[in-house]
């Protein structure tokens, strides 16, 4: 049985650190926005290299409160892109706002920037881009974008924690950029977390206060806000894990390089814009023969799975947002032929070199 992610490998190589760490933080009596939080929030924004980092409940948090502390709400609206996880689009919805979708290239699976500037009206009020599985977007026509038409720009990115566009990390080119650490992300908690990063000293401090009740200390309250706050004992796992981090992600590249040597003759593999610094939160092939590969992988026991299988222009939640069936043909057409395979940084060659083999067993070149 090859598995999509195996956390216990990682753990079991982190163990004399976390358990130390959990008996640190459980007599200190100190469970909520304590000195792990804090230390966190410095290290990430040194890593990131922006002023402000600020933790909250999870990746689905820090969009919804990047999206609020902005001003965006009722009749305002926010483009992204239809071929994401759902959280994406229900962090905008949950201020009000509408999403308006815009096609993808299906080269990266990423927002395709040289069709944003069409669906800007006088209503627009940010640019939601997605690092979608590790590969940054385009951030430098994205913000370029952005200012001519001086709109926000939200980055989210949950599955990018570590990519770069040449040294410039994901998440220091918007306004504000959103982290998520569920267990299986690049740097994956022990439960949910999340992280906002920016610039603005302002936009900070209202993020400290959103997270916490809309309070500016005990029981002063200057507007209502939310209960997201990242958890202390979660910032002290991710502490030991942030230190690893480029070495992960490292492994994850080599793991990736390896699967592309094997493959694509056969399928197509992801591929890496020039300059950018992909971190294979996911490793995403495309076929026209998705389906039978996904059967003759799971024949063989090895897992894979579909991310995702219907774009959010045609899911049922959506609907009233009034989009049909070829609206946005690239993510109908990526919906029909992504599978993703098995990536971590513990991953052994020889399953890859099994998984290629088992995969070639059926596929024709796309
Ligand atoms: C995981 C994920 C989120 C949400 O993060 P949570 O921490 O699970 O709330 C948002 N966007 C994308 C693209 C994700 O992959």
């Amino acid at each position: 049985m090859i598995p999509m992610v195996d956390l216990s490998k990682q753990f079991a190589e982190i163990k004399e650190e976390i358990y130390p760490m959990i008996n640190q933080i459980m007599e200190s009596s100190h469970y909520i926005l304590g000195p792990k939080v804090q230390e966190f929030e410095r290290r990430v924004a040194d890593y990131i290299a922006v002023p402000g980092a600020i933790g909250v409940a999870s990746g689905t948090d820090a969009l919804h409160l990047s999206i609020e502390a902005l001003n965006i709400g009722d009749g305002d609206e926010v483009i992204t892109t239809p071929f994401t996880f759902f959280a994406t689009v229900e962090a905008i919805l949950y201020t009000g706002a509408k999403p308006v979708f815009v096609d993808i290239a299906l080269d990266t699976f990423n927002l395709d920037s040289d069709r944003i500037e069409e669906k800007i009206t006088e209503r627009t009020k940010a640019i939601l881009p997605v690092h979608l599985f590790g590969h940054p977007s385009d951030m430098e026509k994205i913000m370029e974008i952005a200012r001519r038409h001086n709109l926000y720009v939200i980055e989210d990115c949950a599955q990018a924690f570590g990519a770069a566009v040449g040294q410039k990390k994901v998440g220091s080119f918007g306004d504000t950029g959103c982290f998520s650490f569920y267990p299986s992300k690049n740097l994956g908690a022990y439960g949910d977390g999340g992280m906002i990063t920016c610039y603005d000293n302002n936009l900070s401090d209202r993020f400290k206060r959103l997270r916490n009740h809309g309070s500016i200390g005990s029981y002063i309250h200057e507007s209502v806000g939310f209960n997201s706050r990242l958890d202390e004992l979660q910032a002290g796992f991710l502490l030991i894990k942030l230190k690893r981090l480029d070495e992960y992600n490292r492994r994850r590249r080599q793991k990736a390089s390896l699967y592309r040597d094997l493959l694509c003759d056969a399928v197509r593999c992801p591929s890496e814009r020039a300059g950018v610094q992909h971190v294979y939160n996911q490793y995403t092939i495309r076929s026209e023969n998705r389906n039978e590969i996904q059967s003759k992988l799971k024949e063989n026991s090895i897992s894979s799975v579909v991310y995702y299988p219907r774009p959010l222009h045609l899911q049922k939640a959506l609907k009233f947002l009034g989009y049909r069936e070829g609206d946005f043909p690239l993510a109908e057409r990526a919906s029909r032929e992504v599978l993703s395979l098995p990536i971590y940084p513990e991953l052994e060659e020889s399953a890859i070199e099994k998984i290629a083999e088992t995969i070639k067993e059926v596929s024709v070149r796309v």
